[in-house]
């Protein structure tokens, strides 16, 4: 037993081991919920079910979300193994390389296009399908970062991408709370990802980390479950609309 015993949750955003979804997965697995993961298509499928089954996932299922198609089916997907369920996990981003390193100014119109689509439109689209097949008391959750305040070297378009996302968040849980369903950010310090490898200079803002923030040292795939988990259970009842941040204490540092 655990204290997401009789829970069930759609994991969307495991690419690989080190991805922040697996950790937040493996945390859920450890706290009795039961897990089905998302893969973006059938190339993905290939990577995505060894991982599924080492984890012990009940299903996997596709969900590109960058096809309205997929948005339409996802419900029916989901009912052929559960006819209802209690949490989702958003834990995907995108944007072009082009556009996480030099000049934010330069961004196209294409550019902001996608990152803002993967980025964040996904979370109100994923919601709006899903949420009529939410138990009460249900949890919804997304992974942000701290570029959304605060301009970060490089991460350009992708802070942009993390404010609508993080306001999004806010007016989603405003609709879905009478519904009794809570929606949450958490906002991650930086952990070597294969999204992460994308943003120009990574390397630097893992140093930066050692070197000044309260804890001195980075935060984990782990460490984001463990709030995850919180955020999942039933001991977050009264929390939504916020940006929880599991950042080692960086962002509470000003003049650094
Ligand atoms: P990751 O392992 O590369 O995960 C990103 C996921 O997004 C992948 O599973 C990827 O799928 C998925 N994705 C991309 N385009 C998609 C689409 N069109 N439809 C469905 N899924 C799509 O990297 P991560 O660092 O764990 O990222 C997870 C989340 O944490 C992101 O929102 C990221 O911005 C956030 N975050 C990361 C950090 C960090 O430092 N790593 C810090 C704060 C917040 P495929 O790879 O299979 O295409």
């Amino acid at each position: 037993m655990g204290i997401l015993a009789g829970k069930k949750a759609l994991i969307f955003g495991i690419a690989n081991d080190r991805s922040i979804a697996y950790g937040v997965a493996e945390e859920f697995k450890n706290q009795g919920a039961s897990i089905a993961l998302s893969y973006v298509n059938d190339a993905i499928k290939k990577r995505v079910e060894p991982i599924a089954e080492k984890l012990g996932a009940d299903f996997t299922f596709e969900m590109d979300v960058l096809n309205d198609d997929h948005y339409g089916s996802l419900p029916e997907k989901i009912k052929e193994h559960w006819d209802s369920f209690d949490i989702i996990v958003h834990s995907i981003a995108f944007a072009d390389r082009e556009d996480l390193k030099d000049s934010f100014v330069k961004t196209s119109r294409a550019g902001y296009k996608l990152a803002c689509d993967v980025s964040a439109f996904s979370l109100v689209g994923l919601s709006n399908s899903l949420y009529p097949m939410m138990n009460e008391g249900g949890s919804i959750m997304a992974m942000t970062y701290y570029g959304s305040q605060k301009v970060i070297t490089n991460y350009n378009v992708m802070g942009v991408a993390k404010a609508a996302l993080e306001s999004s968040t806010r007016y989603l849980a405003n609709d879905l709370g009478q519904k009794d369903i809570r929606v949450n950010c958490i906002s991650a310090g930086p952990i070597k990802t294969l999204a992460a490898s994308g943003i120009s200079g990574f390397r630097s803002l893992l140093s930066k980390v050692e070197e000044v923030a309260p804890m001195r040292k980075n935060v984990t795939p782990k460490d984001v479950g463990g709030t995850a988990t919180y955020l999942a259970s039933d001991l977050s009842t009264g929390v939504t609309g916020q940006v929880i941040y599991v950042d080692s204490g960086l962002s509470i540092l000003g003049g650094f």
